[in-house]
């Protein structure tokens, strides 16, 4: 598929709004400054189709791109501790409502930081997609910020930490460097047969 023919759709606000689920999504999660546009625009191979902000919390929007005939949805970043009430309700209804519509999702790439234990909101996360059976891979940013040793050392932990996660799905990931981006592309491409 060619990543190059990415065009931002639109932003939804209100789950209510989204558009009929036609074509096969791939959908993009991960708590907020986790590096989520970096790896879209890394993907799309454009410097800021995604905005990429060096403040965490963001409008609270599910954001959908169309790549070349597919659909990939850049799902709210979760874990900002600034969030109102209102703003977490919203987050709530968004997120629920996009899982809970039946839609047509072939793949979840779940984000979280390398350098850290995962969050209770990314094993939450994940024990969502494996309830729901929604298939997913686990992607581990930030990579580059860690020295070879340190690489290697939480490179093991993480499988550790992720041990309810096939770990040929967990794949460490720079969007500086590019480490891991054929590996993710590839499994996009096979789970939509693309
Ligand atoms: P988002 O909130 O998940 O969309 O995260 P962003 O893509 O906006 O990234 C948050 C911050 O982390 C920005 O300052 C990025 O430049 C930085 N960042 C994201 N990915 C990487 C990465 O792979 N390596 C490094 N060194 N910095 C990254």
């Amino acid at each position: 598929m060619n990543y190059n023919k990415a065009e931002f759709e639109r932003a939804f606000g209100i789950s209510g709004q989204l558009p009929p689920s036609k074509v096969p999504e791939i959908a993009f999660a991960g708590r907020s400054n986790v590096g989520k546009s970096s790896l879209l625009n890394k993907l799309f191979n454009r410097k800021s189709l995604a905005r990429v902000s060096s403040v965490p919390g963001k409008t609270i929007t599910i954001n959908f791109y169309d790549v070349d005939g597919y659909k990939f949805v850049d799902l709210p970043g979760y874990g900002y501790a600034k969030l109102s009430k209102s703003e977490r309700d919203r987050f709530g209804e968004l997120m629920e409502g996009y899982f809970q519509s039946g839609r047509n999702i072939k793949l979840v790439v779940q984000l979280v930081d390398m350098r850290h234990k995962p969050s209770q909101d990314d094993y939450g996360m994940i024990d969502f997609m494996q309830q729901m059976d929604i298939p997913f891979i686990v992607v581990c940013t930030k990579a580059d910020k860690l020295k070879v040793k340190e690489f290697k050392r939480r490179e093991k932990e993480i499988k550790e930490e992720l041990s309810m996660v096939d770990e040929n799905l967990i794949i460490p990931f720079s969007s500086q460097s590019g480490l891991g981006l054929d590996t993710v592309k590839m499994l996009i491409e096979k789970s939509l047969g693309a």
